[in-house]
């Protein structure tokens, strides 16, 4: 697995080479929101690594996938969704064809905002 696939929409993305609405970028991981959103609040998160999906992730990925995880609830509530319990947000992976993925390369999307929403 390399680190960058050069036919990859996201790695473009990452590298900059196609242009996001950023909402987050460290060393690891780049959130930007979503170009079709179907819910008031939608961004992905994906990790600058090219991981084709969640099928390919491993032990060596648990510092990065918690990493992931735990920094949704904050971007969350930056971005708009409301408070807990009232609020919330939904978090989706799609993982292969059966799984819906149409972009591989690893995403989580963060969805969230007053209902109701385009689809979900
Ligand atoms: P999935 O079906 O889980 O693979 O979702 C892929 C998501 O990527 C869809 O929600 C698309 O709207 C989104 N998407 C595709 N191209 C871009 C792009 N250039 N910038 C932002 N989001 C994108
Ligand atoms: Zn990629």
């Amino acid at each position: 697995m390399s680190a960058h696939d050069p036919n990859c929409i996201f790695c473009k993305i990452v590298a900059g080479q196609i242009p996001s609405k950023k909402v987050h970028e460290d060393e690891d991981i780049l959130v930007f929101h979503d170009i079709n959103p179907w819910a008031p609040v939608h961004f992905l998160m994906v990790p600058k690594q090219h991981i084709a999906s969640m099928a390919q992730v491993g032990p060596e990925h648990e510092r990065l996938m918690g990493r992931m995880l735990t920094l949704a609830p904050r971007l969350a509530l930056e971005q708009g969704c409301n408070p807990y319990p009232e609020g919330g947000f939904r978090i989706v992976c799609n993982t292969g064809a059966e799984g819906g993925q149409e972009v591989q390369h690893l995403h989580i999307h963060v969805m969230g905002g007053p209902r109701p929403w385009l689809r979900g």
